[in-house]
């Protein structure tokens, strides 16, 4: 934009550029987006006027479910790590942030997008930010949080050598589980993620992650520790990039009952094998 405040043709033609590198060529935002990416404004707090809220629960087998024309389509092609960051803050900043499509926008401070390797080995996804996420933005951060770094760190790795996000971005009212049309409106965001990351391996945390990303009502206690593939047959051929799936417990759970440590920590050292990392000796 000049300082008349004027968008050149050249600014356009450069920002279509990025677009197409970053295989977002399509932005199909509403209106109101639309307005404000001209205007290089970011999208509006949380707590703006009240616009309409559209309860929008996709089945699941449905293939709008992925390919949602009002978001950008899928990454279909690996990026460089900085390609990815730039993708990564481009889908937060455009579509997560304003995001108002579930009744959870109304009681956030603020979305949680994900943090960590813009093109990690290895993502973990949880269920949805809790009071300290929420508050911080950041997801993982509370006293669960702080047990998920501590089982990074066993891995031999840090939070910044992997990718941390959930599948819902706003925080369910007193810390509830996230509903299934909560998180069926919000997964779009997730697999956008996910195919920006390409991670090789996805650790999902909890029921509601592993349910979602394997597709499957099977329960969490039976599937645990057992290598699954992502996506899940439901989205096959739609572009979503391969990985291999271990479902875990969550470690809010794993607060709640400290006997259940030894399995997941079987389960991560599987993970550690597959990413060739050195399992250490058991004590
Ligand atoms: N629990 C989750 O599932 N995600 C977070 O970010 C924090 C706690």
């Amino acid at each position: 934009m000049d300082a008349n405040g004027t968008t050149t043709i050249a600014a356009i033609r450069e920002w279509l550029r990025n677009e197409r590198r970053l295989g977002v060529t399509h932005w199909a935002m509403p209106t109101a987006g639309r307005e404000r990416a001209r205007q290089g404004d970011p999208p509006p707090p949380s707590a703006s006027p009240s616009p309409k809220v559209i309860h929008t629960a996709v089945p699941v087998t449905s293939g709008f479910f992925v390919q949602d024309p009002t978001l950008p389509p899928l990454c279909m092609r690996e990026l460089t790590a900085s390609e990815a960051a730039a993708a990564l803050s481009q889908l937060d900043a455009a579509c997560i942030r304003g995001c108002v499509k579930c009744r959870l926008h109304e009681s956030r401070t603020q979305t949680v997008f994900g943090v960590g390797d813009p093109r990690p080995q290895l993502v973990f996804v949880g269920e949805g930010p809790g009071a300290d996420e929420d508050a911080q933005g950041e997801p993982f951060v509370g006293r669960a949080g702080q047990l998920l770094t501590r089982m990074i760190a066993a891995m031999t790795l840090t939070r910044e050598q992997v990718y941390i996000c959930n599948v819902v971005k706003c925080r369910p009212p007193g810390n509830r589980t996230p509903a299934d049309d909560e998180m069926e409106t919000c997964c779009p965001y997730l697999w956008r993620q996910l195919a920006i990351l390409r991670p090789r391996v996805i650790v999902a945390l909890g029921r509601p992650a592993t349910q979602t990303l394997l597709g499957t009502k099977a329960p969490i206690t039976r599937i645990r520790g057992q290598w699954g593939d992502f996506p899940p047959p439901a989205f096959s051929g739609m572009g979503l990039p391969p990985a291999k799936l271990m479902p875990t417990y969550h470690p809010a759970y794993l607060l709640r009952t400290p006997g259940a440590k030894p399995d997941v920590w079987k389960d991560l050292q599987e993970v550690m094998r597959v990413l060739g990392l050195r399992v250490p000796p058991s004590r």
